[in-house]
């Protein structure tokens, strides 16, 4: 399958890995849109939030809580983060694997 994401976590192509389990990684967003921007992925692939199933729940939570590990790690837990997922055009959603954004470093626009 031609994802970008995909090949990431295979190691297919490069990217700054921050993080990494057996089934999530972490690495910086190539485009940061604000001083600490990573995207934290499944390994395996979901397309996008419509795609998930009962049994990602455990993975979900992983991520999540690797989020919040990420954001201490970076020094941004007491100036404050933002946990982002985009969901289809509307919300600008551009690659179709599943990723969590992690915002901050800075005062973030809005809500
Ligand atoms: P979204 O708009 O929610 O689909 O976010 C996709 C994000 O992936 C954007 O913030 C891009 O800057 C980022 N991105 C795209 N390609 C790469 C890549 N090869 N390595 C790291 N981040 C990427
Ligand atoms: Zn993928």
């Amino acid at each position: 399958m031609d994802c970008v994401f995909c090949k990431i976590a295979k190691k297919e192509i490069p990217a700054k890995i921050v993080y990494e389990d057996n089934n999530v990684l972490a690495f910086e967003d190539i485009e940061p849109k604000t001083k600490v921007h990573i995207l934290l992925i499944p390994k395996k692939h979901i397309s996008s939030t419509a795609d998930l199933k009962p049994e990602d729940k455990e993975l979900i939570g992983d991520i999540f809580l690797s989020a919040v590990k990420i954001a201490r790690e970076k020094g941004i837990s007491e100036t404050g983060f933002r946990i982002v997922i985009n969901h289809g055009k509307d919300a600008g959603q551009t690659i179709n694997h599943l990723h969590f954004h992690l915002l901050g470093g800075e005062k973030l626009p809005f809500a």
